[in-house]
């Protein structure tokens, strides 16, 4: 990724700055123009906590080039309680501990899993 859009998705990506539509309140992440569920324009900046549930997941055994160090690894979509979806990998957590529904705390490492961000 080129530096000039790296430095564009700073607060969005290492924050997890999400937007929330001025007309209807939906929580949108990662930013967009138009609101997913009434087309409206106008957003306000929304903090997430990273805080949510696994929506699906899967266990990468053969990583794509650049992560086969990290294999194996769980990679999964993440539903925020925000309710954005997110993929995210999965750290701190037993093979046998993954499941659909499983609470997924960003800023829990030992006992949950956390969001990689
Ligand atoms: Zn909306």
């Amino acid at each position: 990724m080129e530096v000039s859009r790296n430095w564009r998705l700073q607060s969005q990506r290492y924050r997890m700055e999400g937007l929330r539509c001025e007309q209807c309140g939906t929580v949108v992440f990662p930013a967009r123009a138009h609101c997913p569920q009434c087309a409206g324009e106008s957003f306000a900046a929304q903090a997430l906590r990273g805080l949510g549930e696994v929506y699906s997941f899967t266990h990468v055994h053969d990583a794509p080039a650049g992560f086969e160090s990290a294999a194996p690894f769980f990679l999964a979509l993440v539903r925020l309680d925000e309710g954005p979806l997110v993929t995210a990998q999965l750290t701190d957590v037993e093979r046998e501990a993954v499941h659909i529904g499983m609470p997924v705390g960003r800023a829990s490492c030992v006992k949950t899993a956390s969001v990689a961000c």
